[in-house]
């Protein structure tokens, strides 16, 4: 499907003036720009790479087709839930999930296997019939996702109030979040037990967030597990879909996407974000620029013009 020549960066971009340039197209970029089309925004999003998506990319071998980045979701047999509304909404609904089934995670320690089941006191009881003798720590550490997950909706709810507002009072709705997001995972296990098969089992998710748990914040790792904690669903069609349909619904809404646009740097002026030059020199403008490439943005992107 991919590099479709309608979608290739062309110079003549230039030319155009955009409410915003999104940098990346991403999950987190294709997001961002159709919330922005659908509100009436004219919008850019610049992709380096020749097929769009970021970690929802797929490759194909003898006709099996291979996720490299996302291949499950939680919170997407909820039709009711935000997560599910949102993808419904940012997808029109075009976008269907397949229940990966009760066992939506499996660990494997020295031979020994490990199921993660769909549904918290289903999972408790998996656990503890495992580990027996440590009922009390296992209800504890779920007790504490949850609560920790539950503070995590306060601080970036936060996220999105008027400045005043979380000027006067944002501390007091992140201070319970950073409790915990300031300690590793497993700081906060062994707090709870002092065996070291079940602290490894219960941060064998690690995966999805990419730290070990003596690296990672405790805050993002429960929140990573509360969201799988109902269990899984596949995107059908493969993680491709994703960005499939976004790309669908942005261009319906008069949005743009430009692969093999390698933005070299973002152009600020009196300290605000006015646009991007790209790596063969072209300057594109807009009244604001979002960058979805994560690190990249602050390594190599805002270098000061
Ligand atoms: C191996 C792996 C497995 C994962 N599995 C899951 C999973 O099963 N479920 C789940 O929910 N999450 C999973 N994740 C996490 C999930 O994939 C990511 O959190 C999410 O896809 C990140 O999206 P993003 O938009 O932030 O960034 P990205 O997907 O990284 O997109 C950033 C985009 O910006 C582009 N870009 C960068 N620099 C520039 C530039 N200068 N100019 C133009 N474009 C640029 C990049 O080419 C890229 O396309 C997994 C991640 C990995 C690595």
């Amino acid at each position: 499907m991919y590099p479709r020549l309608k979608n290739l960066y062309h110079s003549s971009l230039k030319d155009k003036r955009f409410d915003t340039i999104i940098i990346g197209s991403g999950l987190g970029g294709l997001t961002t720009a159709v919330l922005l089309a659908k509100a009436g925004k004219k919008v850019l999003v610049l992709e380096k790479h020749y097929v769009p998506g970021g970690f929802t990319h797929t490759f194909k071998r003898k006709k099996m087709v291979w996720d490299v980045g996302v291949h499950y979701v939680g919170q997407m047999s909820d039709k009711d839930g935000l997560l599910r509304k949102s993808f419904d909404y940012l997808t029109d609904n075009k976008l269907k999930w397949a229940d990966i089934g009760d066992v939506y995670d499996q660990v494997i320690i020295k031979g020994d296997t490990y199921d993660f089941v769909k549904g918290i006191q289903n999972q408790i009881k998996q656990l503890i019939h495992y580990f027996p003798n440590e009922e009390i720590a296992i209800r504890k550490y779920f007790d504490l996702v949850e609560k920790v997950a539950s503070n995590s909706k306060w601080f970036f709810g936060e996220r999105a109030m008027p400045y005043w507002l979380s000027n006067t009072l944002g501390y007091f709705f992140r201070k319970k979040f950073y409790k915990y997001s300031d300690r590793t995972t497993y700081d906060v296990l062994s707090e709870l037990t002092n065996n070291e098969k079940l602290i490894s089992v219960l941060s064998a998710q690690c995966g999805n967030y990419g730290l070990t748990p003596k690296q990672s914040s405790f805050g993002i790792h429960a929140m990573v597990v509360e969201h799988f904690i109902d269990g899984g669903n596949y995107p059908i069609g493969g993680a491709s879909s994703i960005h499939k349909y976004l790309i669908e619904e942005l261009e319906k809404h008069g949005g743009e996407l430009a692969l093999k646009a390698d933005v070299k740097n973002v152009i600020i002026k009196n300290n605000k974000a006015i646009g991007v030059l790209m790596q063969n020199e072209d300057q594109l403008f807009a009244n604001k620029v979002v960058s979805n490439a994560a690190h990249n943005t602050f390594k190599n992107l805002l270098v000061m013009n």
